[in-house]
Formats: structure tokens, C-alpha cells, sequence
């Protein structure tokens, strides 16, 4: 979602006549675009904040802040930065420029609307909905974007039609928590009847989506996934954790069995779908019993691919009021852990593919080599290309594989 955002004010400050520079020490204008999960990325912020006010001392400069900002830090941020702004208010930024003071915008979710500055011609992110309802114990989001706002199926289908007829060939729509899409109103459609419609959309392309949230994963979704023939074999499904305990101690508001049991339904409609996952090592009072119970969940699903994180607590979060307790060497041992079980089932999901025929989006060409992802997400470094096929679907035939990555020979 910051991605996108950072996209948005891209297209903004296009708007604005700014050009884009490569280098910090060229820029007039610097845009942070703050992250809701982890303190290190706030942390990272100030860093920065400090060396850019002494670049001020030297040329004109002017710093923004955007993004998932604790009212908390806003306060503090005020302070080092000329201008914090809630994302929501990006329409506004002109005038917000012109003032170095936060404007609000009358209806909440127009800067969706605004058109965003698409990572590449032929890739594009496209927010369904921003904000959330789980008040997740680690994370930020419902305090700095608020409740969930879908965004309305007319516009989000208008965008994918558009994209699609200029050669986009994999939309990602995203959100918070896509899964309740439509659920904060009344007359929009469904998450899974959203899916249905966007796969209507004629055109050779890819459908992908995140964040899925557990609790909100219906039978109906499930089988829609399934039958849409443009949405990707691959399901990024957050665990966060093993121990029934810790979830509730996340407020994740389901149990490991809940989730083994949907990822079992998916299987039955999908025998190799890929799936990855994000869990957290060493949340507050996760003892050593607890972790096991994640080690015996990476063992049980055999992930495809997981994004471990180790605990850090985000002021301003419930969790960040709890003991800390598992220190930093222990945490460390906890990811490391969880990679090698991980590294031994993506290992084994990804030897199934050497031999076989895979399409694959065709993203960069480095050093003779190009590199794209197949429906399934697993990335393939590929032979026998050139750069005239970046951007393009390649058929590849899969020549060996490791834990991280497929190699294969252009067809
Ligand atoms: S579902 Fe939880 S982790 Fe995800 S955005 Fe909402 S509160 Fe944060």
C-alpha cells in the first residue's frame, strides 16, 4: 500500500511539474511515506530527518511526510518535518505545498481516485480499499488510516480496463484487508464477486491480490479464486503465528486450526496452488512452547514462501504497551529456525516444476539473464532472452530450482 501511495504522490508532483531524481542530494522536495508495522521504519525516519535538516542548512529544501503516521509521532514529526499530511489528504497537496500546512479533504477515499504513476507499463497496483477494522495488536493502520473505505467497483473497473488496454499484464489490486471488501457499504459487491468482474475485463493479464486476512476468508472467495481463470495460482495468506495464545494475544481473531482448515479447503480446489505466508518471531510472552507451535505450523502447510519478521514493538500500538520480553539474540534464533523448515518445503515445492512448460511475466533483463515470476509467484531466472521480451509473457521450460528461485530456458 505505501508503494502505491508513494505512486499516487508520484503522479501529484508530476502533476506539480517536480521530476523524479534518483539522488536524495539532488531534490527539492523529499516525500516519506511512513510504514504502519514496524518501529525500525519509523526509527529510520528520524535518521534520515536529521541528516536532510542539515542539508537545509546548505540549499532550499523542503521535507513531507506522509504515510502511516501515529498521531503520537505526528506531533514529534511536526516538528523536524515542513509538512505531515494523512495520505487521505494528497488531492490537496498543492495547496498543502504552497502553505506547509495540512489541508482536509471533504470526502474520505478521493485520493484513490487520483491516477497513480504505475510502477511499469506492464505491472500496476491498484487499491480496492485502504483502512481496516482488525486492530491487529502490533499494527498501526486502523489508528493512521482509519476504518475500512472500499473503494467504488465503477472506478476500480474503469482503472483495470484502462490498464489492460494499454498492455498491463498483471494488476495487483490491493488493501489492507481485501477480503471485506464492499462490507462498509451496502450496495457494493463482494470481494469475490469483485474478482469475478475484474476477470471479466477481456485481456491477456494476471490478477493478484493482498492482504488476505484469515478470518474473513469465505467458502464462496475460496471456490471464486479457483474459478477465475485470470487470478494467479498463489495465495499470500498471513499466519502471524502458530500458538492459538499468541493469536489471541495479536487479537487476530481466529486459531490455527481455523486457518489449517481454510488452507486445506484451498488445496482441495487447488491441488498446487502456491502459498506464502508473514509471521511474527518473538511477540511479547511468546514462549519457547509457543514458538514450536509456529515451527509445527511451517512443517504442517509447507509454505511455498514466508516473510519473517521479528518483533519490534510500533509505539502508539496495544502491543507496544506489553513486555518485550524475548530479547533480540532469541529472536534472531527464531527466524533462523523458521527459514530452514522453510527452506526445505520451498525446496521440495519447487523441484515439482523442473521439467515443466511455465508462463512467466517477463520483469527485467540483467546481465543476459531475464527475470520474471510465473502465475504461481516463484521467481525464474531465465536464458535464452533479451530485453525486447521484458514486459511480455515468456514460455519458459524449468531447468533446475532452490528454495528462493526456479532457473529456466526461454521456449
Ligand atoms: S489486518 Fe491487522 S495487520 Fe493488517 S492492516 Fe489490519 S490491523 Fe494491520
Amino acid at each position: 500500500m505505501n508503494n502505491s501511495d508513494a505512486l499516487r504522490i508520484e503522479t501529484v508532483l508530476n502533476g506539480l511539474r517536480y521530476e523524479k531524481t534518483g539522488k536524495e542530494k539532488d531534490a527539492d522536495l523529499i516525500v516519506a511515506v511512513a510504514c504502519s508495522v514496524r518501529q525500525s521504519a519509523i526509527d529510520r525516519i528520524y535518521g534520515k530527518v536529521r541528516n536532510w535538516q542539515k542539508e537545509k542548512n546548505k540549499r532550499k529544501l523542503v521535507t513531507v511526510l506522509t504515510g502511516c503516521v501515529l498521531p503520537a509521532d505526528k506531533k514529534k514529526f511536526s516538528k523536524v518535518f515542513d509538512l505531515v499530511f494523512n495520505i487521505e489528504n494528497l488531492p490537496l497537496l498543492s495547496k498543502m505545498l504552497n502553505n506547509l500546512e495540512e489541508a482536509n479533504v471533504k470526502e474520505r477515499g478521493e485520493y484513490l481516485k487520483l491516477k497513480s504513476m504505475h510502477s511499469s507499463g506492464f505491472q500496476s497496483l491498484v487499491p480496492i480499499m485502504t483502512g481496516c477494522n482488525n486492530f491487529c495488536a502490533y499494527c498501526a493502520v486502523p489508528f493512521t488510516r482509519g476504518r475500512e473505505y472500499s473503494r467504488p467497483i465503477e472506478d476500480i473497473i474503469s482503472e483495470v480496463k484502462e490498464l489492460v488496454e494499454n498492455g498491463c499484464k498483471e494488476i495487483t489490486l490491493l488493501g489492507q484487508n481485501v477480503n471485506s471488501y464492499g462490507n462498509d457499504k451496502k450496495d457494493l459487491p463482494n470481494f469475490a464477486e469483485l474478482l469475478s468482474k475484474i476477470n471479466d475485463v477481456p485481456g491477456d493479464f494476471w490478477i493478484r491480490y493482498i492482504t488476505s486476512h484469515p478470518k474473513d476468508m469465505s467458502d464462496e472467495l475460496i471456490k471464486k479464486f479457483v474459478q477465475c481463470s485470470k487470478v494467479c495460482g498463489y495465495l499470500h495468506l498471513p499466519l502471524q503465528a502458530g500458538s492459538d495464545q499468541v493469536l489471541k494475544n495479536m487479537n487476530r481473531n481466529y486459531t490455527y486450526e481455523h486457518y489449517k482448515d481454510l488452507i486445506e479447503k484451498v488445496r482441495a480446489e487447488k491441488l498446487d496452488i502456491a502459498i506464502s505466508t508473514d509471521i511474527i518471531v518473538g511477540f511479547p510472552g511468546e514462549t519457547i512452547e509457543q514458538f514450536e507451535d509456529s515451527m509445527k505450523a511451517f512443517g504442517e502447510i509447507k509454505y511455498d514462501m514466508a516473510y519473517i519478521a521479528q518483533y519490534s514493538p510500533r509505539s502508539g500500538t496495544k502491543a507496544a504497551t506489553f513486555d518485550d520480553n524475548v530479547d533480540k539474540k532469541e529472536k534472531k534464533r527464531r527466524l533462523k529456525v523458521l527459514t530452514k523448515i522453510l527452506a526445505g518445503t520451498a525446496l521440495e515445492k519447487n523441484k515439482k516444476y523442473v521439467g515443466k512448460t511455465e508462463k512467466v511475466l517477463a520483469e527485467k533483463f540483467e546481465k543476459g539473464l531475464l527475470f520474471g515470476h510465473t502465475d504461481s509467484f516463484k521467481l525464474v531466472a531465465i536464458s535464452g532472452g533479451s530485453k525486447n521480451y521484458v514486459g511480455q509473457f515468456v514460455m519458459v521450460k524449468i531447468i533446475s530450482a532452490n528454495p528462493w528461485a526456479l532457473e529456466g530456458k526461454c521456449l
